[in-house]
């Protein structure tokens, strides 16, 4: 029997899952499990769209088409928290099993501390997740940077800090740091990120850590929840999957591993929060970069926290209709309402048709946030900030005393720490 807090190495007995899993093809074997024993209706993953730059959200019912789903795409930019939000009604009456990386798993829980998605309804298997690199700059990078035609390639991974390819006559893999030192690589949110191990699903998954002659072979499995171990005691007991606990010296490598992506990450953020300056400089620049926004709403249509039905960007009272430049309060609006709760999913950023850096403006004011009242979002159920402020006392405050210290009240005892 599975417990939460084991350390395992798993893989499947399914032929069809293994050919087709990226490693053990514990994910593919569990949510089969899953799907067969009822525990949940359905499954959100992932299957590969028109060509490999395409990954393509899929809902599946009938176990049998689950094999379509195994192996990782790195070339996807999905976010899967706003299609249960968008397309199912937040889980509400359907019980769903989804496949997470540490973004998909942030905007679950954004969206379920807003009720949005039941998360009682939800089963969540983590993927480890170095990065990813997002459609057309892999295409590019691929045929300027490997000198290979990106129509040619069949297979792509990272492993060991390489970004590999394997195409019609050889393999090639160049180093993820030589290829974002010359622009390429995984996105820039990706770089920032620092969730790598998706803990507050139900299970996290991976490659780090499995060595021995498991190596390429099993899915190293954290049981990170009570749902995830009955899930796992379930699939071996149904005969779909094997399991052994973890070789010590793998769990040491994985955690190093994870050490050194986190330093990587910290790494970014300073270089890319430093060229965004500071105080007026960083609010000149983000002003002059905003101003080609066309107002298209593709940023708050993509982002996880963004659902109101009636957005207040859309109100003429504070943004003026029919426009361009768009008002600079379009982006303050967003701003004043998400930076709280920005999980640097890059969304807002890849859909962009202008190319405003938008996850970095918003992941800069977040972290800022976090630094000045330590809320971190998206890994637990515990509520934004202004979510925390009763707005009309907070208003009398501020007019009976002219204070400009917004919030003192609440926060002070963070602020001084
Ligand atoms: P499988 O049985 O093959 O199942 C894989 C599951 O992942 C399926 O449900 C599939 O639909 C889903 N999936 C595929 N692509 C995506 C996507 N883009 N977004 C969301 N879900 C997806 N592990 C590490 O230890 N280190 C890493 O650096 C690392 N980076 C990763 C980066 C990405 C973008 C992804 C998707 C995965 C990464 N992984 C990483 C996890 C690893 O590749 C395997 O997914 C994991 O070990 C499970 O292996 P498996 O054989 O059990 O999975
Ligand atoms: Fe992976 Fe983090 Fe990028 Fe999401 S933001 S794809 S979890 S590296
Ligand atoms: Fe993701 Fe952008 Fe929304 Fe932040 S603001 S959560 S990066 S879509
Ligand atoms: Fe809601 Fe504000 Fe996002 Fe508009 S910008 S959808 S009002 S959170
Ligand atoms: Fe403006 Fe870009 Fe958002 Fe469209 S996606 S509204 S262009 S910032």
């Amino acid at each position: 029997m599975a417990k939460k807090g084991d350390m395992l190495y798993a893989w499947t007995n399914d032929a069809n899952i293994k050919e087709k899993a990226e490693l053990g093809g514990a994910v593919t074997a569990l949510w089969k499990y899953a799907l067969e024993s009822k525990t949940v209706d359905a499954v959100l993953a992932v299957t590969k769209g028109v060509d490999l730059y395409d990954a393509k959200p899929v809902i599946i019912t009938d176990p049998k088409d689950l094999a379509k789903t195994a192996g990782s795409l790195h070339c996807g930019t999905l976010l899967m928290a706003k299609l249960i939000k968008k397309y199912f009604d937040g889980a509400e009456n359907v019980k769903i099993g989804v496949t997470v990386k540490g973004c998909d798993m942030m905007g679950m829980y954004e969206l379920a501390k807003r009720k949005q998605i039941n998360l009682d309804n939800v089963i969540m298997i983590g993927v480890n997740c170095g990065g990813s690199v997002s459609p057309v700059s892999a295409r590019k990078m691929i045929k300027e940077k490997f000198g290979v035609d990106p129509e040619k390639v069949h297979k792509e991974e990272i492993d060991k800090g390489q970004f590999i390819i394997e195409y019609e006559g050889g393999h090639k893999g160049i180093s993820v740091d030589e290829l974002e030192e010359a622009g390429f690589g995984r996105r820039t949110n990706c770089r920032r990120c620092k969730l790598k191990i998706p803990r507050q699903a139900d299970l996290a998954c991976g490659n780090w850590g499995v060595i021995g002659e498991k190596a390429g072979k099993a899915t190293f499995v954290e049981v990170c929840s009570e749902k995830g171990a009955n899930l796992v005691s379930g699939a071996v007991k149904a005969g779909v999957l094997a399991t052994e606990a973890a070789n010590p010296k793998g769990l040491e490598i994985r955690a190093k591993v994870e050490g050194a992506m986190l330093k990587l990450g910290d790494k970014w953020r300073k270089k890319n929060f430093e060229a965004l300056g500071e105080g007026k400089d960083r609010l000149k620049k983000i002003m002059a970069e905003t101003a080609r926004c066309i107002k298209c709403y593709g940023c708050i249509d993509a982002c996880p926290i963004c659902y109101c039905v009636e957005c207040t960007t859309k109100n003429p009272k504070y943004v003026a209709p029919g426009y361009l430049p768009v008002d600079f309060m379009f982006h303050l609006i967003r701003y004043a309402h998400i930076a709280d709760s920005c999980v640097n999913c890059g969304q807002c950023e890849e859909v962009c048709p202008a190319e405003i850096p938008n996850a970095l403006f918003m992941h800069s004011q977040q972290v800022e946030l976090e630094k000045m009242f330590g809320h971190m979002p998206g890994v637990d159920m515990s509520l934004p900030l202004l979510a925390m402020v009763e707005e009309k006392e907070e208003r009398a405050r501020l007019n009976n005393t002219g204070s400009d210290m917004i919030y003192e009240n609440v926060f002070s005892p963070v602020s001084k720490k």
